[in-house]
């Protein structure tokens, strides 16, 4: 088979999109190949299709649990085989998904990276069939990435101990970067293949807003179609998607916080069109893959381009024309940087945090490696009385120095057991038909579940017996209470696993250098936004892609800086625009055909192309509008 007869039968397409053959093409001549596709740019495919050509299996690295569990699911749709292994399964699980791996005939292992680290991992390397090592997010082993973790250093070290070619995607990445990216995963030939990061159909507009509500309620009420709104505060979501609604806006909003239940519903409702506006963390948007979006506004500065660039980006995939807009002020400014401040907390600060957190848990000096803690947060804090956003930095860093692994709220499946003797099962009465239905599904499904707690999926395991999962969980609470099994309901919590022993007090290694490298790239981020917001006279595309090391630019012609004229060759091209619709009316234009022009976003123009055109009529260059 082909690429494209491989494309043809498990996706139905018929031609590849760009720059999609060649990443193919070079994994399937065995080279590594660091991928930079934009969001949206079919990553997916870059890496399954080679995948299904070869021998064994691709060990997939990725950071999000939540898109690991989608693309398991997706292939598995489509016949194709695959596993994962995620913060929040048991020891036992992760035993058998390996194993499962080792000797399954599966084509794909997802994986984050905290795991590579473990000794089950590794002791599963020198059976795993790994044809390919798929690296997702790969800006993640950067250090001067925007999103480092440490983990990810293992994939370098891994590829020591399995030599096999390396795919590694992103959709983001400067010059910086990706050389790191390269090098860190011990390419034996570099070679970077990517697409230019031009939008030509998304219009940046930055617009500097002291009332930004009421700008926020323009845009919703004057731009047709979905829309998502980036705030960076889980409480403000809720209170200003409550605004847009008291105005006559159909608008919900999204945060990690909510209810498993509760997100999937309000995704799908944005999804399907039925609620337009999505007012939301950055927790949202990821791996859906919605084209026609017209519109996403950022009502706080991010804290990088690079989070800017991809957030933004979701807009327009359909190539229809779309905005993406930036409404800051100079409170904006202060606050971000005051952002600067909790991110960075003192050392001492850590280490206290880091000793704390084993207290919590009453975890001994010298034991602990490899733990997992079901973390709440909330109650951490409560308990010793400390602020939250600091506590989570420090966290973070912790993380970042190889202390231990922070996945914050991760979907922990329902797990069960069947506390009965197998033999002993048929001699129970249960009060409902049902109850004997689950019970013989999980015996057939699960080999392990007498001796294990097992993870169920819920959805998977319901379409199964034709229920609904709230049925489900009703008949496994009627078999607990039955004492037939042990149940454990499905959970979304933070998990912390520990990398190493509890280390006593002072010996702590926290890598101060680090530290003051994070410190000093995260404040050349914020600059870099800060530049963006204020810049008054460079087209925005043209910041953003030379921001990505692009060196041929051209202006968009869409931007605000482009719309207003303050760059030479766009108000060439707005001047154009204007002669072009004046002479097709043959010098002869009412006021209100003008307008009527102005107001068409498909001609890409502004009302601040009136000034233009004022200064055209006074110029004698055309005509003026008839009474
Ligand atoms: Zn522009």
């Amino acid at each position: 088979m082909t690429p494209r007869d491989v494309l043809e039968t498990y996706w139905g397409y018929k031609e590849f999109r760009p720059l999609q053959e060649e990443i193919i093409r070079a994994a399937l001549e065995d080279r590594d190949v660091l991928a930079l596709l934009p969001t949206g740019g079919g990553k997916s495919v870059c890496f399954q299709v080679p995948v299904l050509m070869k021998e064994g299996l691709a060990l997939v690295v990725t950071p999000l649990i939540a898109l690991m569990k989608d693309q398991v699911q997706n292939l598995a749709d489509r016949g194709i085989k695959a596993l994962a292994i995620h913060a929040g399964m048991s020891r036992h699980e992760v035993d058998l998904t390996l194993n499962n791996a080792a000797y399954g005939d599966f084509k794909f292992l997802y994986v984050s990276p905290e795991r590579l680290n473990t000794r089950l991992f590794r002791s599963y390397l020198d059976v795993l069939p790994i044809s390919t090592i798929v690296v997702d997010e790969a800006h993640c082993i950067s250090q001067w990435g925007y999103d480092f973790r440490p983990d990810y250093l293992r994939i370098g070290e891994l590829r020591q101990l399995v030599d096999v070619p390396v795919i590694a995607l992103t959709a983001t990445a400067t010059p910086r970067v990706a050389r790191d990216i390269m090098d860190k995963l011990g390419f034996r030939e570099p070679l970077l293949l990517k697409t230019g990061f031009e939008r030509p159909n998304l219009s940046y507009i930055v617009r500097r807003a002291e009332d930004k509500l009421g700008q926020l309620l323009n845009i919703c009420r004057s731009v047709p179609g979905s829309g998502i709104v980036y705030m960076r505060h889980r409480a403000r979501c809720e209170e200003i998607a409550s605004f847009l609604k008291s105005e006559g806006v159909v608008a919900s909003y999204y945060h990690a916080g909510l209810s498993t239940p509760a997100r999937a519903e309000r995704q799908a409702q944005w999804k399907s069109g039925e609620i337009p506006v999505m007012v939301c963390t950055n927790a949202f948007g990821m791996g859906i893959d919605k084209s026609d979006v017209r519109f996403v506004v950022h009502m706080d500065l991010p804290e990088s381009i690079e989070a800017y660039f991809q957030e933004a980006g979701r807009a327009g995939r359909d190539g229809q024309r779309s905005y993406a807009v930036l409404l800051w002020n100079d409170a904006d400014v202060r606050r971000l940087r005051q952002i600067e401040k909790t991110s960075f907390p003192s050392l001492e600060y850590i280490e206290d945090i880091y000793q704390k957190l084993h207290q919590f848990y009453q975890v001994p000096y010298e034991t602990g490696e490899g733990r997992q803690l079901k973390f709440d947060l909330e109650e951490f804090c409560r308990h010793f009385g400390l602020q939250r956003p600091p506590v989570h930095y420090a966290l973070k860093y912790l993380e970042r120095t190889d202390h231990l692994s922070f996945s914050e709220d991760v979907d922990i499946d329902t797990k069960v057991k069947i506390t009965v003797d197998r033999n002993a099962l048929y001699d129970i009465d249960l009060p409902e038909k049902g109850m004997a239905e689950v019970l013989e599904l999980l015996m057939r499904s699960y080999p392990g579940i007498f001796s294990f707690a097992l993870g169920v999926d819920e959805k998977w395991f319901s379409g199964k017996l034709g229920i609904s999962v709230p049925a489900l969980r009703q008949l496994l609470y009627k078999l607990s209470l039955e004492h037939v099994i042990n149940y454990i309901p499905a959970d979304r919590s933070s998990v912390i696993q520990l990398h190493h022993d509890r280390i006593r007090p002072g010996n702590l290694a926290l890598s101060p250098q680090t530290y003051g490298m994070l410190h000093d790239t995260w404040l050349e981020r914020a600059e870099a936004v800060i530049d963006y917001a204020g810049e008054e006279d460079t087209c925005r595309s043209r910041f953003l892609v030379s921001y990505f090391g692009q060196e041929e630019t051209a202006d968009c012609g869409t931007c605000d800086v482009c719309r207003a004229g303050r760059n030479r060759p766009a108000t060439d091209s707005v001047e154009k625009a204007l002669r072009a619709f004046v002479d097709a009316k043959g010098g002869h234009y009412t006021l209100e055909e003008l307008n009527a022009f102005l107001a068409d976003p498909a001609n890409g123009l502004s009302r601040s192309a009136l000034d233009l055109l004022r200064r055209l009529i006074d110029d004698g260059t055309v005509p003026g509008p008839a009474d």
